[in-house]
């Protein structure tokens, strides 16, 4: 009956509870029933990542790079099969997965080549001071090393670069943990796909079957375990504020507890300032809706708020916006489940007292279409009333008429934590430009001028994180090389003999590190 598989390592198997990919344009379910893994295959694929562990782990940094780029070689050679799959279970374009699957190789490339630096190692060295008075002092050498196997959890809204093969996934392998993949019951069969890549170049790089393996299922229960199951170290979550919360929880209640790096929700306010407005009011409006609609809204750095000083200037933003949405085309949402999330968000704004509705997109024609909104309210009401300030995911936004730049900056400090937030300035705004930054910096984890924030890019300087509960932890990003920090911890090793080191702290530098030695960068030759 089952045509989906579990992956366990390098053996893979059928059964569990039978569960199907909906196409959410057609509403039609998937021929293929997917297997569900039970909690026996969750311990065991555990087990296996705690046996890859040591040998992953300390893989010089060439072997891990050659690893990552396999994957992305293996992504590439899944060739068409891999959109048409991706397409018929999410709903999404072609050219929309086709440039997500460049980004996911891309950001595996990335980590390759970052891994081979060396630096993430953070490898320090203090020698030791035998005639130090009034007491010698120790020989301390310091390097990083990962934290342990590593449960992810694929994302709904982003089923190649954030899903099996994600930037979770990648800067875990990057780290040198294991990873055990509990892959989102929306795209089972995109999941399937990319996990077997991931367990073909596990096998042809000679590596340990363990650090690779892939959980399909639906329904809480699966998550539950990987979460609570001892030898799982670290998580990376991104969905829901009420699913990663969940996660935070067991895994705080565990014997051992264990971080959770769960990227959740953010309204992303875009700051409209009055030179700006006065400038290019009828752009931005135009601008600001195709950032809106963009993927029917479903980004997690979608601009759901919008601040502003009210006058005709920001009527005139208004106007144009409202054009610009009103012809905006309904676009098919992820899954049933979250285009009746979107439906409820929208109807709480729609009765929501003292909120105008400005403008809805074309109506829905066929089932699980996203109908954008924009709707406008004022400063008090906004802060009276929290359900304004609740994430709609899709394309819905909420614009806050201010009475000054006091109350503007009232209301961001009003605020919870955020991915980004945005200011829109122009000539003259620079004063104002200057009292809302500190209070913006202490809310989110990116600030833009003069852009807008859906479009992520991977680089090394890249932030996509910020204070509860855009994520649970705002000292951590999830895009970029800086995210294999969340699964490394330092390792400080006193008086060890030479040849017990691990050799980026080896006297012979045998990895040709850049290092830290008494307080000073020695750059390798
Ligand atoms: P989700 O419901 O949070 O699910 C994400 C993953 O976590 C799924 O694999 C899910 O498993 C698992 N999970 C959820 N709650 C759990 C729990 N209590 N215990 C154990 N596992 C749990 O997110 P989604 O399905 O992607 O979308 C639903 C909503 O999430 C959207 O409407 C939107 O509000 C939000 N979302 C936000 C972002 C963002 O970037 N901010 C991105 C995507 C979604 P099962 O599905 O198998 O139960």
């Amino acid at each position: 009956m089952f045509n989906g598989a579990i992956l366990i390592g390098a053996s893979e198997r059928q059964g569990g509870e039978p569960f199907f990919a909906i196409n959410p344009a057609t509403g039609a379910r998937s021929d293929v029933a997917f297997s569900s893994a039970t909690p026996a295959e969750v311990e065991e694929a555990a087990g296996l990542a705690d046996a890859a562990f040591e040998s992953f782990s300390t893989l010089s940094p060439d072997a891990r790079a050659a690893f990552l780029e396999t994957v992305a070689d293996n992504i590439v050679a899944i060739g068409d099969l891999l959109i048409d799959t991706a397409m018929a279970e999410t709903g999404l374009p072609r050219a929309r997965l086709e440039g997500e699957r460049g980004r996911t190789v891309g950001q595996l490339r990335l980590f390759a080549s970052y891994v081979r630096l060396g630096d993430w190692l953070d490898a320090t060295i203090d020698v030791a001071l035998p005639d130090r008075q009034p007491l010698p002092r120790a020989d301390l050498r310091r390097v990083n090393q990962s934290v342990g196997p590593v449960a992810v959890f694929g994302a709904s809204n982003f089923p190649l670069a954030f899903s099996v093969a994600g930037g979770d996934t990648a800067s875990a392998f990057a780290a040198g943990s294991p990873v055990v993949v509990k892959g989102h019951s929306a795209h089972p069969g995109t999941g399937e796909l990319v996990a077997r890549a991931i367990q073909a170049a596990v096998k042809s790089r000679g590596l340990h079957e363990g650090v690779f393996s892939y959980l399909p299922g639906n329904g809480n229960a699966l998550g539950a375990a990987l979460v609570a199951e001892p030898r799982i170290k670290a998580v990376g979550f991104t969905g829901s504020r009420g699913g990663g919360t969940a996660l935070m929880k067991i895994a705080a209640g565990r014997a051992e507890p264990i971080p959770v790096y769960a990227e959740m929700s953010s309204i992303n306010p875009v700051v409209l300032l009055p030179g700006a407005l006065a400038h290019r009011a009828e752009a931005m409006g135009a601008a600001f809706v195709g950032s809106l609609t963009m993927g029917s809204g479903q980004f997690c750095t979608n601009p759901g708020l919008v601040i502003a000083l009210d006058g005709p200037d920001l009527d005139r933003f208004v106007a144009a916006a409202a054009e610009a949405l009103s012809g905006a085309q309904p676009q098919v949402m992820l899954t049933p489940g979250i285009h009746a999330a979107y439906e409820r968000g929208v109807a709480a704004l729609v009765g929501a007292q003292g909120v105008a509705t400005v403008a809805r997109g074309t109506e829905a024609e066929g089932g699980n279409r996203g109908q954008a909104a924009f709707f406008a309210t004022d400063a008090a009401t906004f802060r009276s009333n929290p359900v304004l300030a609740e994430e709609v995911f899709g394309s819905s936004s909420v614009l806050i008429r201010c009475s000054s730049i006091e109350e503007m900056v009232a209301t961001v400090a009003g605020l919870e934590g955020q991915l980004t937030a945005t200011l829109q300035i122009g000539a003259g705004d620079e004063a104002d430009a200057a009292t809302l930054l500190p209070t913006l910096s202490r809310k989110v984890g990116r600030i833009l001028t003069n852009g807008w924030p859906t479009g992520v890019e991977v680089t090394h300087a890249m932030v996509h994180g910020g204070p509860f509960p855009s994520t649970s932890d705002g000292r951590s990003t999830s895009v970029g090389t800086l995210a294999m920090m969340r699964f490394l911890r330092p390792v400080c090793y006193q008086d060890v003999p030479d040849a017990l080191l691990p050799p980026p702290l080896q006297a012979a530098n045998p990895w040709g590190l850049t290092r830290r030695v008494e307080g000073r960068l020695e750059v390798a030759a």
